[in-house]
């Protein structure tokens, strides 16, 4: 049996190897490496795809929000909403730029921010909402963006681990995660959903007022060669990246169909154990798995996962440790036992190894040693 990895890229690599190594010497013999039509190319592709009007390529997911923070205009002191239970980044970005990160609690079925708590948490000096669609499936956007109307907030999607998914309105509607808010943000990292072989990383709207600014502040804050208007960054995806992507892109719905299936076979594998609790997807949603992430209830976590390691089969804790108990964003605002559902999370669930590559004999083999091995890891 192949190694079995979190994600298998190597693997992943081999289906497509022709088609980079190809991309990749173009690029070489052109030289093109910064803007080259390699990043005109893949950013028209994915607007297409995704069915958005703007889609603006920088240097990482972070650098995605942080940029989409700056056009907003916010000043010192302003409050950003956000949840406890996500990736540091999201955060990150908020604080660096001296606003204020407003934490709130997700719910215990999706892991998505709750609604109602984001409500609770307005105040008059709240100016925008960063849901995050964790772990590939969409937050409840249409009550958010409702909320966010009623209360004049901007609403940035931080769709760093669930491009491709769908959003279902009451209407029956359709759109992609990160096209619904005034802002969307991806991450091209490597282990992402659609992951160059670097940092790569964009900015997604509708609006041509923001789509100018953005391309101005990725670019030094200039809009005329030499003449900075505003104080920018230095943030780019290269054109190798691009190339990369543009090979993968077209490959996505297949990579999702691929994770979709293993997820299937997993939920299958362990329905009706009473100590293990399968995703489950909200109905406004389709979930593309960036993450396969389990609840468990009545297990030693830490037994669990030595017993998979001496197995072989790699598992991760995603996210141990909530955003308002990390040592960086200690506050006086926030103690041990605030936002109760993630805190339950962070110590309770357990992800799998889920990517485009996993096997019959792969999916068999860690489903047999989970269930074994939550046997044996009962408190
Ligand atoms: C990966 C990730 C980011 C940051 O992306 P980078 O490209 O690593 O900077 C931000 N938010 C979430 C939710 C992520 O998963």
């Amino acid at each position: 049996m192949r190694k079995i990895q979190m994600v298998d890229l190597q693997k992943q690599y081999q289906q497509i190897k022709s088609e980079v190594e190809e991309a990749l010497q173009q690029i070489m013999e052109s030289a093109a490496f910064i803007n080259g039509p390699a990043v005109k190319n893949f950013q028209g592709n994915l607007e297409n795809y995704l069915g958005i009007k703007h889609v603006i390529p920088c240097a990482n997911g972070t650098d995605a929000l942080q940029v989409s923070l700056m056009t907003l205009g916010l000043e010192p002191g302003d409050e950003v909403i956000t949840t406890t239970f996500t990736f540091i980044a999201t955060a990150e970005v908020i604080a660096l730029l001296g606003l204020t990160p407003v934490l709130v609690d997700v719910y215990p079925d999706t892991f998505n921010i709750d609604v109602q708590a984001i409500e609770k948490a307005i105040t008059p000096k709240t100016r925008a909402i960063i849901p995050v669609h964790l772990f590939g499936q969409c937050a409840d956007m249409e009550s958010i963006m409702a909320l966010a109307e009623k209360h004049d907030l901007s609403v940035i999607e931080d769709n760093c681990q669930a491009i491709g998914a769908d959003y279902i309105f009451k209407d029956g509607s359709k759109q992609k995660a990160g096209t619904m808010g005034i802002l969307g943000c991806t991450s091209f990292f490597p282990s992402k959903n659609l992951g160059c072989y670097g940092d790569g990383g964009a900015i997604f709207t509708d609006d041509d007022q923001l789509d100018y600014q953005l391309r101005g502040i990725v670019n030094h804050g200039m809009f005329v060669r030499y003449y900075h208007d505003l104080i920018g960054v230095n943030s780019r995806l290269d054109s190798m990246q691009a190339a990369i992507l543009d090979v993968k892109l077209k490959r996505l719905d297949t990579y999702i169909q691929k994770r979709q299936e293993a997820a299937a076979y997993y939920n299958n594998a362990f329905a009706g154990n009473n100590h293990i609790k399968t995703p489950v997807t909200a109905p406004f949603t389709t979930h593309v798995y960036h993450q396969y992430t389990l609840v468990l209830d009545g297990i030693d976590r830490d037994k669990l996962i030595s017993f998979m390691i001496e197995k072989q089969i790699p598992v991760m804790v995603y996210y141990p440790i909530p955003l308002h108990l990390q040592k960086a964003y200690s506050d006086d605002r926030y103690q041990r036992g605030d936002f109760p559902v993630s805190e339950h999370l962070a110590a309770n669930v357990i992800s799998l190894p889920i990517h485009t590559e996993l096997d019959a004999e792969q999916l068999e083999y860690i489903t047999t040693n989970l269930l074994e091995g939550v046997r044996l890891s009962q408190k």
